[in-house]
């Protein structure tokens, strides 16, 4: 049970204060009746809100896949945010929605975002083991032997404490290779290449556990459910 008010505000509908207003003009129905009073303390499943029950009460999990240009960060200077993407009652949300784990600016593909903290916990330790697969492009032809030096597990990237996790490397043109990691590090596949050489011209990733971006245009998303990765 939620106060009235907290869950309109906590929902991105209004601020706490102007929850008053959406009472007193009835657009907000408790079991059927018009609510009374912003305090009341309701279940939501018992709410309408202009007639709709409402959105995500318990949480959302979304898939997106990212376009190039836009960043994982919530600070506007940072330039165009990932957030832009969504509805702006979602952007309102409390807690608030964020990404799981990153991707770079100028690399593309598959997202998660919610609002549930535990879930980006979890899914971003590295002891969780979660695959992520990318699809690099270099600036020059690829060498086999990279993908022994990939997968030994002893790859140390500048400043980091621990060497990368192994990692699995399939070459899939003379500049074109499948990474699969495990963990996620800062610029990981770009520092990794570099470290042995190579620059990484594009990036996208294609794959989180076993979820991929079949049917979803870039700029767009999908609703997971939220027990998706419950084992
Ligand atoms: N590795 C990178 O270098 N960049 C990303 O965005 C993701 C993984």
């Amino acid at each position: 049970m939620r106060r009235l008010d907290q869950l309109l505000a906590n929902l991105g509908y209004c601020s706490r204060r102007d929850a008053r207003h959406w009472v007193s003009d009835g657009r907000i129905t408790v079991n059927g009746a018009p609510a009374k009073n912003t305090s009341t303390k309701v279940n939501p499943s018992t709410v309408l809100i202009d007639g709709e029950p409402p959105d995500h009460p318990d949480g959302l999990l979304l898939l997106l896949h990212k376009p190039l240009g836009l960043v994982c960060s919530h600070e506007a200077r940072d330039g165009p945010l990932i957030y832009e993407l969504l509805p702006d009652r979602w952007r309102a949300r409390n807690p608030v929605v964020t990404t799981v784990g990153r991707l770079d600016k100028e690399t593309s593909g598959l997202i998660l975002l919610t609002d549930q903290s535990q879930l980006v916990h979890r899914l971003t330790s590295p002891k969780h083991k979660v695959d992520k697969v990318y699809r690099a492009t270099v600036d020059r032809d690829l060498d086999p032997g990279l993908i022994e030096r990939f997968a030994a597990g002893t790859l140390q990237l500048e400043g980091e404490k621990a060497p990368c996790a192994p990692a699995g490397l399939v070459i899939r043109d003379a500049r074109t290779a499948e990474i699969t990691l495990v963990e996620g590090k800062y610029h990981q596949v770009r520092r990794m290449f570099a470290a042995e050489g190579w620059h990484v011209e594009t990036l996208h990733r294609e794959r989180f556990g076993d979820l991929t971006l079949a049917g979803i245009d870039p700029g767009t998303w999908r609703e997971l459910p939220l027990d998706q990765f419950d084992p």
